[in-house]
């Protein structure tokens, strides 16, 4: 607005218009006649564009595959190749209400062995108004449902690689006049990008944080998880205990359990042992099978047998419960689909 030449709190105005679903600026009835011809000449109010949906039978949980606009606003999704990319959302029903899994990234540059969101690259980040979009595209089309409670940021990237971005969407989503959603039924999730958690301890203490942990040795994380050579176990442990300290909040750990590789007894009494006496819980997810990545899955008995042995350690464990198996709701592989 400033760069307009226009009050500060014109902003705000425009803020909670859109936010009321307003989707044109004829219809901010309290900005000056003459401030709306300029805005529609110089501003577009849009939602990411639907180029797929998936439903459950099983479950009734949704993948979307949105197409994002790339940076110029004069190109058509269609016939841009300049950055409109397709992202993923997945809207899913828990007994405790609704919850959506967004994306932050267009693609990303992690390089998880064992992920498909990672195997193109990075393309680019999403703006917090792409983050906030997925969301109110699906509550577009899950009218019936209900509002979406929880925010979960494990789609497609790695939102610590975006921080600034994460940052201004995480105080939109929050915001009464945004989506109102409070900052405890939000979560991050994190390959173990340190100085992200550190900022993140800082910024948003009341926001849950998830970290991707999915090995006990550094050599096996360091085979799975680049990021592990830049940044080791023993330092994200580290980093791990100063959050809960600072924060008071219990860490989720996520553990993808991989056939042959993290799956033993031994791993189980390794990670009770990296993890005694942390205010935790760990989330142990069958690993999705990815075709190219030479991993396998687990069964759902190994993977209890494997949450039981830490439970037996006095660490909180759970399996994640199977949502939309039945459609390709596993982590960018709607995604890869369709490149
Ligand atoms: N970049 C962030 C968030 C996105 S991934 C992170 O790494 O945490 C969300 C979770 O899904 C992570 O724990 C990730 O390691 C895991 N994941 C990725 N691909 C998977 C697959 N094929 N099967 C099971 N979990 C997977």
């Amino acid at each position: 607005m400033q760069e307009l030449g226009e009050p500060k709190f014109r902003a705000r105005q425009v803020f909670e218009w859109v936010y009321k679903g307003v989707s044109t600026f004829d219809e901010m009835a309290n900005l000056p006649k003459a401030l709306r011809t300029k805005l529609s000449e110089t501003v577009e109010i849009a939602l990411p564009e639907v180029l797929d949906m998936q439903v459950s039978k099983t479950d009734g949980t949704r993948k979307f595959l949105f197409g994002m606009r790339s940076n110029n606003k004069n190109v058509d999704v269609k016939d841009d190749n300049s950055g409109g990319e397709a992202i993923e959302s997945v809207f899913m029903k828990y007994k405790y209400g609704n919850s959506i899994c967004i994306s932050s990234q267009a693609g990303c540059r992690m390089g998880c062995k064992f992920c498909a969101s990672t195997m193109n690259g990075l393309t680019r980040n999403l703006t917090a108004g792409e983050m906030i979009g997925q969301i109110l595209k699906v509550e577009q089309s899950i009218r019936n449902d209900g509002r979406i409670g929880h925010i979960v940021v494990m789609g497609t990237g790695e939102p610590f690689d975006n921080y600034d971005n994460l940052a201004k969407f995480l105080s939109i989503a929050h915001d009464p006049a945004g989506l109102n959603i409070s900052m405890r039924n939000i979560t991050v999730s994190t390959c173990g990008v340190i100085p992200g958690i550190e900022r993140f301890a800082e910024d948003f203490p009341q926001t849950n944080l998830a970290i991707s942990l999915h090995a006990t040795t550094d050599e096996m994380r360091s085979s799975m998880m680049p990021i592990n050579n830049r940044y080791p176990l023993d330092e994200l442990i580290n980093a791990a205990k100063k959050y809960t300290d600072k924060t008071g909040r219990r860490i989720t750990f996520e553990y993808t359990m991989v056939n042959g590789v993290n799956d033993s007894d031994d791993d189980a009494i390794r990670l009770s042992k990296l993890l005694k006496g942390m205010l935790c819980h760990v989330n142990i997810i069958p690993l999705n099978k990815v075709n190219g990545t030479g991993f396998d899955t687990v069964s759902r008995k190994r993977a209890t047998e494997f949450a039981k042995l830490l439970d037996g350690y006095h660490i909180p464990a759970t399996v994640r419960r199977e949502l939309g198996s039945d459609i390709d709701a596993a982590c960018g592989q709607l995604r890869l689909k369709h490149r």
